[in-house]
């Protein structure tokens, strides 16, 4: 049967084909989705990693830095491939060994 619904996501008004359907169109049920699945420790967890790398990276030289920016730009597709870690990865960490 179809009857009209209001969107969960946006608020919108849509015709519902199935009894289950709570969202206008699909782009509405990812948000929904999305927003479910991130919650507020991992919105958190993620804010502190980034300010812990914000932290890090200024604690690097110009030259440090600039080095590494030119690495990633030097290198071909294949060395991409082939490194396991980048070079400003690598600054991070000898930088935090000190700490
Ligand atoms: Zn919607």
């Amino acid at each position: 049967m179809l009857t009209y619904r209001k969107c969960e996501c946006c608020g919108a008004q849509f015709i519902a084909a199935r009894s289950d359907h709570r969202f206008c169109k699909a782009n509405c049920r990812l948000i929904n989705h999305r927003a479910k699945k991130s919650t507020p420790e991992v919105e958190q967890a993620k804010a502190s990693l980034f300010d812990f790398y914000k932290q890090q990276i200024s604690q690097l030289s110009k030259q440090e830095i600039l080095g590494a920016v030119a690495e990633l730009f030097a290198e071909t597709p294949e060395d991409r491939r082939n490194r396991k870690q980048s070079m400003l990865y690598k600054l991070l960490n000898k930088e935090s060994q000190h700490v």
